[in-house]
C-alpha cells in the first residue's frame, strides 16, 4: 500500500499529520515558490538586503504569519517568526538557517533549513498545539557572505558579538552595509538587542543540506552533525631559480616547482593518516612559467579543516616542517603565511542525541558526522547550545543550480525535527 493511502492519514494527530511524505512535498512546494526569488533572471541570485532579499522576506513572512507566529526584523535584516508557548515570554527554542545565496545557485542550501522550521510549526498550529517553550525560526540574510567582506552578521547579532566595524564595509557597487540597511528597513540602532542568553533561549537548531557525499555513499537519508570544522588557510610561496630547460642539467636545478609537486603529495598523505581531517591544495601559480623555463617561484594555498582543534594544529605543525625539510632538501626558499584560523564549532551533546533519539523514534538510520562547511550555526559557540541536522543531497553537490535534495529525504528530516520539538518540550 503507497504511504500515501495509510489510513491513519485520516486523523488529525501526529501520525496522521506526517503520514505519506506530506511534509517533504509541503516543502519542496515552498522551496520551488521561494527559487523564483531572484535578483538575476534565469537563475537563482539572492544577494543579502539587494531586492530578491526583500521580496522572499515579505513571503516567507507572509507564510510565518499563517502559521501563528509573530514576524519582525531585526536590526540585520534578519527575519524571525515566534511561535509563542503555552505561556507567554517562555524560553524560546531558535530553529533557523538563511535565505540569501551565492549567484547562480541551488533552491536548497539555506532556504530547506527555514522551511522545514516553518512547516513543522505550521503543522503544530493546524493542530493549535503549543508546547511550553515557544519556537521561533529565523531566516537569517548574511550566510554567503557574497556581497560583503565578512560574513554571519545576522547570526553573530543573535549571539551577541557582531562586530560593529562590518557596518562600513563596501560592496562592489561601492553600498555600505550600513546604507544597505537603512535602506533594507532596518534600524542599526536596535543590533544590540537581537543578543540572545540561554536565559531566554533554550538552543539553536539548524537542518541543512549536508553539501557533501557523505550521506549519499553511506546510503542515509540525515546525518547528525557532531561539529562544525575548525579551519587554517595560508599560503606558501616557494623560491628556486629560473633557468633554461634545455641547457641546465638536472643536478643543477633549483626547480619550486617540483618541490610543490613533492609538498601537494605530502600534505594529502598527511591528511589521510588522520580520519576526520581534510587538507587541499586548492590553488597553485608559477608566476613567469613557460615550457621551456625551469620554475623558479611557486606560491600555492593550503587549506586544512578538523572538528578537533588539536588534530588541525598538530597537522598543521607536521606539514609546516615537512614543507620545510623539502624545501631545504632541494635547496628551494620557502615562506609560509597562515591567513585564516577558526576554531572547530562542536554541536551539542545534548542537543544531537535528542536529534538522534528522534531518529531513532521515527525509525530512520542515521549517522554522525562532521559539517565540511561553515554554517550560521558556528556563530553561537560558546554562547548557546547548537546542533544540526543534515539531509542527503544528490552528488554532494551545493552551490549550483543542479543542488538536489529528494522530498522523501526532507520528510523524514522535518518527522525527526517534529519528533524532537514534541520530546524537548515535555
Ligand atoms: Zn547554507
Amino acid at each position: 500500500m503507497p504511504l500515501s493511502e495509510n489510513p491513519s492519514a485520516a486523523f488529525g494527530t501526529l501520525a496522521g499529520d506526517h503520514a505519506g511524505i506530506a511534509l517533504g512535498r509541503a516543502i519542496v512546494a515552498r522551496l520551488d515558490e521561494l527559487a523564483g526569488i531572484t535578483d538575476e533572471p534565469g537563475v537563482l541570485t539572492r544577494l543579502y538586503l539587494g531586492p530578491a532579499h526583500r521580496r522572499a522576506v515579505d513571503l516567507v513572512s507572509s507564510w510565518m504569519t499563517e502559521a501563528g507566529m509573530q514576524v519582525s526584523l531585526d536590526g540585520l535584516g534578519s527575519l524571525i517568526g515566534r511561535y509563542e508557548g503555552t505561556t507567554p515570554k517562555a524560553p524560546a527554542l531558535v530553529i533557523g538557517s538563511h535565505i540569501d545565496t551565492v549567484r547562480n545557485a541551488g533552491r536548497f542550501d539555506g532556504n530547506l533549513g527555514v522551511v522545514t522550521a516553518l512547516e513543522v510549526v505550521r503543522s503544530l498550529h493546524r493542530r493549535g498545539h503549543r508546547y511550553p517553550l515557544a519556537i521561533e525560526v529565523v531566516a537569517f540574510g548574511d550566510e554567503e557572505g557574497v556581497r560583503f567582506a565578512s560574513t554571519l552578521g545576522g547570526s553573530r547579532a543573535m549571539a551577541g558579538r557582531f562586530d560593529a566595524a562590518t557596518l562600513d564595509e563596501r560592496d562592489s557597487a561601492g553600498v555600505s552595509r550600513r546604507e544597505a540597511l537603512a535602506s533594507f528597513g532596518c534600524d542599526v540602532a536596535t543590533i544590540p538587542r537581537s543578543a540572545r542568553s540561554p536565559a531566554d533561549t533554550l538552543g539553536y537548531v539548524e537542518v541543512h543540506i549536508e553539501q557533501g557525499p557523505v550521506l549519499e555513499a553511506s546510503g542515509l537519508a540525515i546525518g547528525v552533525v557532531t561539529a562544525i570544522n575548525g579551519a587554517s588557510r595560508g599560503t606558501v610561496a616557494l623560491t628556486g631559480k629560473a633557468s633554461h630547460a634545455g641547457t641546465t642539467p638536472m643536478d643543477l636545478r633549483s626547480d619550486a616547482l617540483a618541490a610543490a609537486a613533492e609538498i601537494i603529495l605530502m600534505v594529502e598523505r598527511r591528511a589521510r593518516e588522520q580520519p576526520g581531517l581534510v587538507a587541499t591544495v586548492g590553488h597553485i601559480e608559477t608566476p613567469g612559467g613557460a615550457v621551456n623555463t625551469v620554475p623558479g617561484k611557486v606560491r600555492l594555498t593550503l587549506d586544512l579543516r578538523s572538528p578537533f582543534d588539536a588534530q588541525r594544529e598538530a597537522a598543521l605543525g607536521a606539514i609546516t616542517r615537512d614543507i620545510r625539510a623539502i624545501a631545504r632538501a632541494r635547496g628551494i626558499g620557502c615562506d609560509i603565511a597562515m591567513s585564516y584560523e577558526a576554531p572547530a564549532a562542536p554541536c551539542d551533546a545534548g542537543l544531537s542525541a535528542r536529534l538522534a533519539a528522534s531518529a531513532g523514534r521515527c525509525g530512520v538510520p542515521y549517522t554522525s558526522l562532521p559539517s565540511g562547511a561553515g554554517h550560521d550555526a558556528m556563530a553561537f559557540r560558546g554562547v548557546l547550545p547548537f546542533a544540526m541536522l543534515f539531509v542527503r543531497c544528490r552528488d554532494g553537490l551545493s552551490h549550483h543550480p543542479d543542488e538536489f535534495a529528494a522530498a522523501d529525504d526532507i520528510d523524514v528530516a522535518a518527522r525527526v525535527l517534529a519528533d524532537f520539538l514534541d520530546h524537548l518540550a515535555t
